[in-house]
C-alpha cells in the first residue's frame, strides 16, 4: 500500500537539509511498491525523482513539482563470494557486511553516505575505489515502459561519476557484485582509517551534499588549459576542482548561510538555515571565476533539482581570460 503525502519538505530528506516541499512523496521498502509507484507517476503524467539517502542532491527552496520516490529498499544476499543488493541498501552497511563476511572490494567506500542505487547512479568512490570495481550486473526497471531488465558491467557505461543511469534515467533495483576475498579483520582496519581520515573533511553532524564540483581528469584537458596549471597539482590523473576554486579565493567565503570550508574549497557547507539560492549562488560565482581563469568549466558532481543547470550557464561566459 503507497503512502503518498503532499507538500513534503524536501529538506527533512537531504544532508544538505535543504530543499521545498515536493508536490507530493512516498517511501517504499519493496521492490514491487517502488516498480508500482513508477507505474503511478508514468500513468498519471506527473514528473518523478527516485532518490536514496538524499546526499547528493542540491533542491530549490520553491516547491517541487514532482513526485519524490524515496528507495529503502534493503537487502544483502550471499552465495560464496557473490552478493545481490537491493538499491535501497545503505552503502555504509554493504561496506561493513562485506568486511564481516571476509570479502575484499567495497571496504573503502566506507563513509560515504547514501544508498546503493545512488551510488551506481554516480558511480560513487573513494581511495581509489569505486562502486563499480566488483560489480557483475544491474537489474534495472526502464519507466517508460516497465521492463525490467539485466545489464551487464560493460553495459552500464561506468566512468568517473558517470554511468548509463545519469543518461537514460532507468531506475536501478538490484545489484550483483563478485568481490575478492579477503580477512576481515585487514578490511576493518582499512575501513577505519578512512573512516577516520573522512572525519577531519566531514565532521559528524556536517550539512553538506558531499564534494560539489567533479574533479578533472587531466589527460582529457587541453594542452593550453594543462600548461596554466602547476604540477604538483594533478594528482592521481584527476586535477581536483577544489585546487582551483582555491586558487580563485573560495576558500571561506559565505553568502547567507552557506559556507565554503576554509579548509576545502570544493565544500559548501549550510550552517544553519542555508537556502539553496545562496548555495546556487556562491557556487556560480567561484564556477565563473575558474572559467575565467583557465578556461575550465566545472561540472557539479551534486544532482541539482528544479534549478537551472550551472554548467549552460557557464557556457555562455566569455572564454578563458588568460
Ligand atoms: C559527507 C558526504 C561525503 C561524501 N563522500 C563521497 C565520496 O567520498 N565519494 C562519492 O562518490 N560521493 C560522496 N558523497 C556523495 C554521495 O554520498 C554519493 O554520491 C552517494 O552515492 C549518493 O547516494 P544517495 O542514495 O544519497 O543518492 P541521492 O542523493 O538520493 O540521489 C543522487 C542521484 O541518484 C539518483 N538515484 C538514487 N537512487 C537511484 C536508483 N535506485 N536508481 C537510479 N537512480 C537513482 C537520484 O535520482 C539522484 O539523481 C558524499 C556525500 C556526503 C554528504
Amino acid at each position: 500500500m503507497l503512502n503518498f503525502q503532499n507538500n513534503y519538505p524536501l529538506s527533512q530528506i537531504t544532508t544538505l537539509q535543504i530543499g521545498g516541499p515536493a508536490r507530493q512523496f512516498v517511501a517504499v521498502t519493496t521492490q514491487q511498491d517502488l516498480i508500482e509507484a513508477i507505474k503511478y507517476a508514468h500513468q498519471n503524467s506527473l514528473p518523478f525523482l527516485v532518490i536514496g539517502g538524499g546526499s547528493n542532491l542540491l533542491v530549490s527552496d520553491e516547491p517541487v513539482n514532482k513526485l519524490i520516490i524515496k528507495n529503502e529498499v534493503e537487502g544483502i544476499t550471499k552465495v560464496v563470494r557473490f552478493l545481490t543488493v537491493k538499491s535501497g541498501a545503505k552503502l555504509q552497511h554493504l561496506a561493513d557486511y562485506s568486511i564481516a563476511n571476509n570479502l575484499s572490494g567495497l571496504q573503502k567506500l566506507s563513509g560515504i553516505p547514501g544508498t546503493l542505487g545512488g551510488a551506481i547512479f554516480g558511480n560513487a568512490g573513494a581511495y581509489g575505489q569505486t562502486i563499480s570495481d566488483y560489480l557483475r550486473e544491474v537489474i534495472c526497471v526502464k519507466p517508460q515502459t516497465g521492463e525490467v531488465i539485466t545489464l551487464q558491467k560493460d553495459e552500464c557505461e561506468f566512468d568517473y561519476r558517470y554511468s548509463i543511469f545519469k543518461k537514460n534515467g532507468w531506475i536501478v533495483l538490484e545489484v550483483i557484485f563478485k568481490l575478492d576475498l579477503g580477512k576481515s579483520k585487514d578490511l576493518r582496519k582499512e575501513a577505519d582509517e578512512i573512516l577516520e581520515k573522512r572525519l577531519i573533511k566531514y565532521p559528524k553532524g556536517i550539512k553538506c551534499p558531499g564534494s560539489f564540483f567533479k574533479n578533472l581528469v587531466a589527460e582529457k584537458l587541453p594542452k593550453e588549459i594543462l600548461k596554466k596549471i602547476p604540477q604538483e597539482k594533478i594528482v592521481y590523473g584527476k586535477l581536483p576542482a577544489g585546487s582551483l576554486l582555491e586558487m580563485v579565493g573560495a576558500k571561506g567565503d559565505k553568502l547567507g548561510e552557506i559556507e565554503i570550508a576554509p579548509y576545502h574549497a570544493n565544500l559548501f557547507i549550510n550552517k544553519g538555515e542555508g537556502k539553496a539560492s545562496d548555495f546556487y549562488t556562491l557556487a556560480k560565482k567561484y564556477a565563473h571565476k575558474v572559467k575565467q581563469k583557465f578556461g575550465i568549466t566545472l561540472e557539479p558532481e551534486v544532482q541539482l533539482i528544479n534549478l537551472p543547470p550551472l554548467v549552460h550557464k557557464l557556457n555562455h561566459l566569455p572564454d578563458a581570460a588568460g
